[in-house]
């Protein structure tokens, strides 16, 4: 393959401001269309559910430091009816430990307090009732969210749904498979009938190692997935028996296009934020930055939908462009003082061998994991240093991604030696003349 230097030369006018392209199942963006950039997190927990600080003060936190918008995902529950938190509660998960911050930020008539059985309790706002103190046109919204927290035996399978418009409950099921498609059909049942685009996207693949790019590849429900969480615990790198999360993607990507004929999942970067008091999962991790029209929760999803956003932990990108005509992915970075880029192209040739083989246990049967595949699946195609980063598709690639890696330090890592990055969806390209149908 050809890839240009770092200069924005010899592209055409005509270029699709796309983020992403699955042929025959995307419409395409017109650059009239969609304009602005917007940043959110779309996972985040509140003394609604195991997190330690109250909604609206963490809300504050994300208007404070550069956010446009918000999800509060809380585990199985929606921010409505009436919620009293006992302050000793608040206490042991190491919140405020005596609403000093709260009442500072919010005013002693914003805060309600009350006595049973001797405790102290807090009643928790709604999101009604706080959202209006912080949405403004164009600035900052807040979107409704629910982590569903499910599981199959001891696999932790978590979905979150934002732009919900009801509560949904964990659906259960008799497989990994199972109850992940079975709670992703529950967010797809209630866009249908309630007429809004709800975002589901499955949760931290390798939290408890419960989700296999083999499942990821066949329930076919699934979308979105998060690339990266920056919640501490959830192995983000993998280990010796299990794949990288990147690497979980690629396979699962080369195996829903070849055996399942299904377009390749997009990723997410989120906070899942529980502790608001020291460093460990605290926000500010990982979020996305998404392409729309407005600032408004069906545009944010429906951008989403059209994989017109890029998952950050911190790289920002000036434009994402795929010209479909002429195969060119084209990365700009919006680079900062000081600091150098790597750009990799990473995919999966059409011709590669599925061939696998399973992990093994120390009595040689075959463990809960992702199998062993080739090299070749999700090898980086090209590396590109510089601001500006190009590659020419050839037309042999099933997809092509891009992964940006700056060379400065993550100031909230969730790993060791983590670097500021960026995930680009995955492309899909073919020459001209070529079926479209095939993959
Ligand atoms: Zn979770
Ligand atoms: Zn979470």
């Amino acid at each position: 393959m050809v890839i240009a230097g770092s200069r924005r030369q010899g592209l055409p006018h005509t270029c699709v401001l796309l983020a992403a392209l699955w042929i025959g199942t995307q419409s395409t963006v017109g650059e009239d269309a969609a304009t602005h950039w917007y940043r959110g997190n779309l996972h985040t927990h509140s003394l609604w559910s195991d997190g330690n600080d109250f909604p609206e003060m963490i809300t504050d936190w994300y208007v404070q430091n550069g956010y446009h918008f918000l999800g509060i995902s809380d585990h199985n529950i929606l921010q409505r009816g009436e919620k009293w938190m006992p302050l000793d509660a608040i206490q042991r998960r190491g919140g405020d430990p005596d609403l000093t911050r709260y009442r500072a930020r919010f005013g002693d008539a914003w805060v309600e307090t009350r006595e049973r059985d001797g405790k102290v309790e807090v009643r928790l706002k709604r999101l009604e009732e706080y959202r209006t103190l912080f949405e403004k046109p164009g600035q900052f919204l807040l979107l409704e969210a629910e982590e569903i927290t499910d599981s199959f035996q001891r696999y932790p399978i978590h979905v979150n749904a934002n732009n919900l418009q009801e509560y949904i409950r964990p659906q259960g099921g008799g497989s990994v498979r199972e109850v992940m498609a079975n709670n992703l059909r529950a967010i797809l049942e209630q866009g249908r009938r309630t007429g809004r685009p709800i975002l589901g996207h499955v949760n931290h693949p390798n939290y408890g190692f419960a989700i296999t790019a083999e499942d990821m590849a066949a329930v076919h429900e699934e979308r979105f997935f998060e690339v990266y969480n920056g919640h501490p615990s959830v192995r983000h790198q993998g280990d010796a028996q299990h794949p990288s999360v990147e690497r979980l993607w690629d396979i699962s990507n080369t195996l829903r296009m070849l055996e399942h004929k299904q377009p390749p999942l997009y990723g997410l970067a989120t906070d899942d934020s529980h502790n608001y008091f020291s460093r460990f999962n605290s926000p500010g991790c990982g979020w996305v930055w998404v392409r729309a029209a407005r600032l408004e929760a069906d545009e944010i999803i429906q951008a989403i939908f059209r994989g017109d956003f890029y998952a950050s932990s911190g790289v920002k990108l000036a434009d994402i462009r795929f010209d479909e005509k002429e195969g060119i992915f084209q990365i700009t970075i919006d680079a900062e003082e000081g600091v150098t880029y790597q750009t990799e192209f990473i995919g999966t040739l059409k011709s590669v061998d599925l061939s696998s083989e399973p992990v093994l246990d120390e009595n040689q049967q075959p463990i809960h994991a992702t199998r062993k595949y080739s090299s070749e699946i999700g090898k980086v195609l090209a590396t590109v240093q510089g601001p500006v980063a190009i590659y020419r598709m050839t037309g042999e690639e099933l997809y092509v991604r891009a992964v940006v890696t700056s060379s400065k330090e993550h100031p909230n890592p969730s790993f060791t030696n983590q670097k500021e990055q960026a995930w680009v969806q995955p492309v899909v390209w073919r020459k001209a003349g070529e079926a479209a149908s095939g993959n």
